[in-house]
């Protein structure tokens, strides 16, 4: 390990370094970086085997600026209180950012996943909720937990059905956490949300010409030569989406290791390879390396830091040759390689922002368990049949019709999926415009970090102000 500023300190000295660029009073500033409230807990767990283990475990809820507060419950074997209190920070930021009305929260277990059978982590998720509900830290109106590193679907499904049994008499019980499966109250597109956020957020990043252009790139991700590391949900959608934007992924690092091909990895025979064999290594027609860290350093357009924090640190940074960083994890990049990177005019899209396409596809899905309804579903076949309408009447006027392969490709109505995914492409888009002039208007020695962080700080100190705390 390095040593490199710790996690918690990071995430404050970037708050730092962007409130110097306001002018709130301090004592504003100090009420938004402090962490509201942090409940650790220890729980029994009764293993498969009989034996009894203890089970430690935190929920931070950072900023009550907008309630309920949200963030996701990550499964880490490494998982520390001041982690989670940095990771419940930058979810604050991170949904000032992106215009999601929540303030931020986090969740962690000290277990490794890999070591307990599916029944245990069924009950460790049972007993978590039990034990946050005991304290009211969670509800759909005070803090809706979804997943992280380590967690998925099957454990929202668990939560849903713990808090609904112990609350039966609430109407949008089903609103305590998102990221279920559809069927108990998900939403599509929310599993591949995040990765899919990382996409649009690097496409907009790469729209520009004058910003491409300072990195001696073409604009857009057609043919960008790609390096990811973490095949889990972010690291794998990122992937998929940047290869259907015609990018190249020609590295790719997990925890055995890394493969490294420059004619591009065809991601789902990796993934295939994987599952058969329970490694990436030995992918046919790619080079191992055996240190997986080492893929981070490898010649190519973009990196995407896709798995756990402060893996860009002072020991490689120097190392590291990718023209553009997209921090699809949580706090990737240490203060001091932050620094040695931006010297080097690497482009830095921060976590802050570019991972945000969770949380935002996560509100689409409380809003749609508090209406009780499907997105699309009352106006799909009703904007169909006035396409249709429309179509035929202008056909009508030019004195010819139209085929019903025509009306087919013309008038279909939109479908959750694609409201949810239209929804996070303008999110995502609007949240890089807005960093971007932000940096433009704050000046050149700004990075988009800090122009991100000045946002954020900027709205949650409106809502502050507009609650009647600092008039
Ligand atoms: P995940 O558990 O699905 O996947 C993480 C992957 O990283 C796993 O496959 C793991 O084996 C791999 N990994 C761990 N250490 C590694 C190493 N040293 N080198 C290479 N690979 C390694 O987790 P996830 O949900 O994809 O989360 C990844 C990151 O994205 C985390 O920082 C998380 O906080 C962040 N994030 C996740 C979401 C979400 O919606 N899941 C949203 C925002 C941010």
């Amino acid at each position: 390990m390095t040593q490199d500023t710790g996690f918690l300190e990071q995430v404050d000295a970037s708050f730092d370094r962007a409130a110097a660029y306001t002018d709130f009073p301090l004592d504003l500033l100090e009420l938004i970086k402090q962490v509201n409230g942090v409940y650790y807990f220890t729980f029994p767990l009764k293993r498969d085997d009989g034996s009894l283990e203890v089970i430690r475990a935190w929920r931070a809820e950072h900023s009550h600026h907008r309630l309920p507060t949200k963030g996701g419950i990550r499964f880490s074997s490494l998982v520390e209180e001041d982690e989670v209190i940095a990771l419940s920070a930058l979810m604050s930021y991170k949904c000032a950012i992106v215009d999601v009305p929540f303030g931020g929260a986090k969740g962690g277990v000290k277990i490794s996943r890999r070591n307990y059978s599916t029944s245990e982590i069924e009950r460790v998720v049972r007993r978590y909720v039990f034990e946050l509900a005991k304290k009211n830290f969670i509800g759909p109106s005070v803090d809706v937990p979804a997943p992280d590193y380590g967690t998925g679907s099957e454990e929202m499904a668990w939560i849903a059905d713990m808090y609904t049994s112990m609350n039966m008499q609430e109407l949008n019980a089903y609103a305590c956490v998102t990221g279920k499966p559809i069927a108990q109250g998900g939403i599509r597109g929310r599993n591949e949300a995040t990765g899919r956020g990382v996409v649009f957020g690097l496409r907009e990043a790469c729209s520009f010409s004058q910003d491409m252009e300072a990195l001696g790139l073409a604009t857009g991700l057609e043919g960008k030569r790609v390096v990811i590391q973490g095949l889990g949900n972010v690291g794998y959608h990122a992937a998929k989406f940047l290869l259907e934007e015609g990018a190249v992924l020609v590295g790719l690092a997990e925890r055995e290791g890394a493969i490294v091909s420059e004619n591009g990895l065809a991601l789902e025979d990796v993934v295939a390879h994987r599952r058969e064999t329970g490694s990436i290594l030995d992918f046919p027609g790619a080079q191992d390396l055996s240190e997986s860290r080492q893929a981070l350093e490898l010649d190519c357009d973009i990196l995407v830091p896709a798995a756990l924090e402060e893996e860009i640190n002072s020991s490689n940074a120097s190392r590291i040759k990718a023209k553009i960083i997209a921090e699809a994890a949580n706090g990737p990049t240490t203060a001091e390689a932050d620094a040695v990177l931006r010297e080097r005019g690497v482009l830095i899209l921060p976590d802050v922002f570019l991972n945000a396409g969770g949380v935002t596809v996560s509100y689409f899905e409380w809003i749609k368990n508090l209406s009780h309804i499907r997105f699309g579903r009352l106006e799909k076949r009703f904007e169909e049949k006035s396409a249709r309408r429309i179509l035929e009447a202008v056909a009508g006027m030019c004195g010819g019709s139209v085929t019903e392969e025509v009306v087919d490709l013309a008038v279909r109505g939109a479908s959750e999926e694609d409201l949810v995914n239209s929804g996070l492409e303008e999110t995502m888009a609007t949240a890089y415009q807005g960093i971007r002039s932000t940096r433009l208007r704050l000046g050149s020695e700004v990075d988009l970090r800090t122009a991100a962080m000045v946002i954020a700080i900027e709205k949650i100190a409106v809502a502050y102000e507009q609650r009647g705390i600092f008039p």
